[in-house]
This record gives C-alpha cells, sequence and structure tokens, in this order.
C-alpha cells in the first residue's frame, strides 16, 4: 500500500500562552511603539533586546522589523556605499542579495560546496575583490567558522553573519552570530522565533550598535534601550546617521520575548526530528545525505539531501510524486524561481559569471521544512515516502 503524508510543511506551532498573554496586555494598554512609554515603563522591545543579547552573549542588540532589514542596516552601519562589492553566497535566499542590492552594492557570489557551505577555496581566491562578507549559514549548514574567520581576518574583511537558519547554533561552541562583527537573525514566521515578521542585529562594536539604533529610527530616544552603547557613543553619530525607519514593535516584542526562553527547548525539539529524517534517509540509492561537522551544535529546522548527477526531470520526477504523496519538497535545480526558492542566476540584478561548480550541487538540492507540528512518527512516514520514491526513480534510471 502507497503512504500517504497529510501533514502541512507551512503550519508552525500556536504562540506560546504566555506570549498571547503579553500580547493582549499590549494591546489593552495601547502602547505598541517602543517609545510610547509611562513612567518608569520599560517597553517589550527594549526588554527583548536585552533577553537576546543574553542569549547569544552580544554586549549590544537591535531588534528590527525584518531580518533583511538587520542586515541592510548592518552594511550600512559598517559604511558600505554604493558602487561597493560584497562577497556572499551563491547558495542562499533573495533577502540576502536583496540586502546589498538596498545599500546600492553589488554582491560578488561565492560558490556552495557538496557540504551545503560556502566554498572556502572560492572564497579565498575571490577575497580581495570586497571589503565585507556577508555570510548566509543557509539552511543552517555551518562552514569551518575558523578557517573562514582566518582567511578573513588575514584579507581585512569584515564578516555580516546571516543567522535567519542559525538561532540557537553554534561552532566549536560559540553561538552563530558570534563569529563575525555583527550578527543578522529573523523573527519571520518560518524560522526559529515566530512574530510574523521581525529581526535582531547583534555586535560587541560600539560605533556599529550605535549607527544601527540611529538609523533603525531611534530619533533622539536611544537613551531608552537597554542593549544599546551609553549615550557618549551617540555624541556625533546621532548628527550623522540618517532614519531609515525600520524598529520593532511592542507587540511582536511581547510575542517573541516567551520564545526566546524557549528556544534551547525547541532547538532539541528540531534536531529530535531532524536525526529521525536523516536516519530514514541514510543509505538510499542515489541519495546523499548531508553529513554534519562535529564543531556544528546544528539546529534542523530543515533537511537537505542531494541528488547528485541526476537528470534534471529526474529529479522533477522525483519532487512532483513525493508532492502527490502530500511530502513538499523543494528543489534549487529548477530553470526558473519557484515560490520561496531561487538562485543565484536568477537574480539578474547581479552581474555574475556562471558557477559550474556550484551549478552542479544546486542541481541536486532537495530540500525540506521540518515544523515542529511534525511527530517523530510523522518523520519516520516522511523519510519511508521520500526513500520508495528515489529508489524507485533510481532503478528506473539504472
Ligand atoms: C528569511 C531569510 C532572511 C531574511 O529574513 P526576513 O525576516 O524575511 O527579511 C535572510 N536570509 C535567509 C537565508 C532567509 O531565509
Amino acid at each position: 500500500m502507497t503512504e500517504v503524508f497529510e501533514g502541512s510543511f507551512t503550519q508552525q506551532e500556536p504562540i506560546p500562552e504566555a506570549g498571547i498573554e503579553a500580547a493582549l496586555a499590549v494591546l489593552r494598554h495601547g502602547r505598541l511603539h517602543r517609545y510610547n512609554t509611562v513612567a518608569d515603563e520599560i517597553s517589550e522591545t527594549a526588554q527583548l533586546e536585552q533577553e537576546f543579547a543574553a542569549c547569544v552573549g552580544a554586549k549590544y542588540c537591535l531588534a528590527v522589523a525584518s531580518g533583511g532589514y538587520a542586515m541592510g542596516t548592518a552594511l550600512r552601519a559598517l559604511g558600505v556605499k554604493p558602487g561597493d562589492k560584497v562577497l556572499s553566497n551563491a547558495f542562499t535566499l533573495a533577502p540576502v542579495p536583496g540586502a546589498i542590492a538596498s545599500v546600492g552594492a553589488e554582491p560578488v557570489f561565492v560558490g556552495v560546496t557538496e557540504d551545503l557551505t560556502i566554498d572556502l577555496e572560492d572564497l579565498q581566491a575571490k577575497i580581495g575583490q570586497a571589503r565585507m562578507l556577508l555570510l548566509s549559514h543557509m539552511r543552517g549548514h555551518i562552514c569551518d567558522m575558523d578557517r573562514l574567520m582566518s582567511i578573513c581576518d588575514a584579507a581585512g574583511v569584515q564578516v555580516i553573519e546571516d543567522c535567519a537558519h542559525t538561532m540557537g547554533a553554534a561552532w566549536n561552541g560559540v553561538p552563530s552570530g558570534r563569529h563575525g562583527v555583527v550578527g543578522c537573525y529573523s523573527c519571520q514566521t518560518y524560522k526559529h522565533v515566530n512574530s510574523g515578521e521581525g529581526g535582531f542585529l547583534v555586535t560587541d562594536d560600539v560605533a556599529l550598535a550605535a549607527r544601527a539604533v540611529m538609523l533603525s529610527g531611534s530619533y533622539m530616544l536611544y537613551e531608552r534601550h537597554l542593549a544599546a552603547p551609553p549615550p557618549e557613543a551617540f555624541a556625533t553619530i546621532r548628527y550623522e546617521t540618517p532614519n531609515i525607519s525600520g524598529r520593532m514593535d511592542n507587540l511582536r516584542a511581547a510575542i517573541l520575548r516567551p520564545q526566546i526562553a524557549d528556544l534551547e527547548t525547541q532547538c532539541a525539539r528540531w534536531n529530535e526530528r531532524y536525526l529521525r529524517l536523516e536516519a530514514g534517509l541514510r543509505d538510499t540509492p542515489g541519495l546523499t545525505v548531508i553529513e554534519r561537522p562535529p564543531q556544528e551544535t546544528m539546529v534542523g529546522s530543515s533537511i537537505q539531501f542531494l541528488l547528485l548527477d541526476w537528470p534534471g526531470d529526474a529529479v522533477q520526477e522525483v519532487v512532483r510524486r513525493c508532492g502527490a504523496l502530500g511530502v513538499e519538497l523543494k528543489w534549487f535545480g529548477a530553470a526558473e524561481p519557484v515560490a520561496f526558492t531561487s538562485r543565484y542566476d536568477s537574480w539578474r540584478y547581479a552581474d555574475t559569471p556562471p558557477m559550474p561548480k556550484s551549478d552542479r550541487v544546486l542541481a541536486g538540492v532537495v530540500d525540506m521544512r521540518v515544523p515542529l507540528t511534525f511527530s517523530l512518527e510523522d518523520c519516520d512516514l516522511i523519510a519511508r515516502i521520500i526513500r520508495a520514491e528515489v529508489s524507485a526513480a533510481f532503478q528506473r534510471a539504472a
């Protein structure tokens, strides 16, 4: 009998009750704007920033409107100017090159390896082309950060980490987002915490933090922050920095605070599901599991595998057949961008030479979300469905 999965790949868990209660309190008092406080009140947003800074061990944290906004703000605060080149991953999602384009800069794409991490050989080859790297830990895969940082440090290249898929993850015990000069996170519904939209930027750099706070639209109210530099840091920055509003609001902050408190537990639940899926997929003929390095503390909120060197129509057929059985897979090899999935060569505003080694990997990458609404038995069932379809397709081809 053919098995069918009936769950939803886009259904996240409800907001925790504590978040709902806190959100209702904000709605009842009506002070949603982060700087709208009474007497000695400390806003939900300021508290959230302090809590997230502590969570990742950063000196400064700024909560903003989205992950994309956090990356754009980081680039601006670091002084990226129109026409500058910024290194970034060829394998990432559209908001990453979009953040670079938002400041008028040009992405220089660095290739992807079969481990789905940035190709450090290619990075080394291109390092002289830019002063900055916007490093995307795409789909939660973390490269050898020690090697990456030594390549970048040696070349004087500053690293901005895009941690949209690595909130709660670490490399060699150092939280993702704490290796480079600044870390950016997303609180969008499909990431590790959910306020619909939202983001964070964390750093230990005083001037960068002060500029980011001004950029986000603090007016002259920066003293109301709990995780921003002291007022002296704003002495000249407050005159020099434009206001490009992109603040977090108290309603979203209220929803997020209990989720940040629960993050570790949630990450462990993701990993239980990931490991069940991985176990179910391992040793499927024709399918390559992505091996995770021991230095990585991962968060398995999505899973990828490779159908390496398969003809495109065979991969497409596996995706189609799995879809018909309720298993929603995404493929990075499709000729045209689909839904959330696009590729470096479809971002035509960037002028990019072909990258054959990366194309080979991208043509084989199949991706699947792992929402926490899946039970462990759901994961077993999903893995059986994928395994059966991939094995059958592999045999047909042989
Ligand atoms: C979602 C995402 C972002 C940006 O997040 P938004 O909050 O949606 O702007 C950045 N990078 C990657 C890889 C993402 O998936």
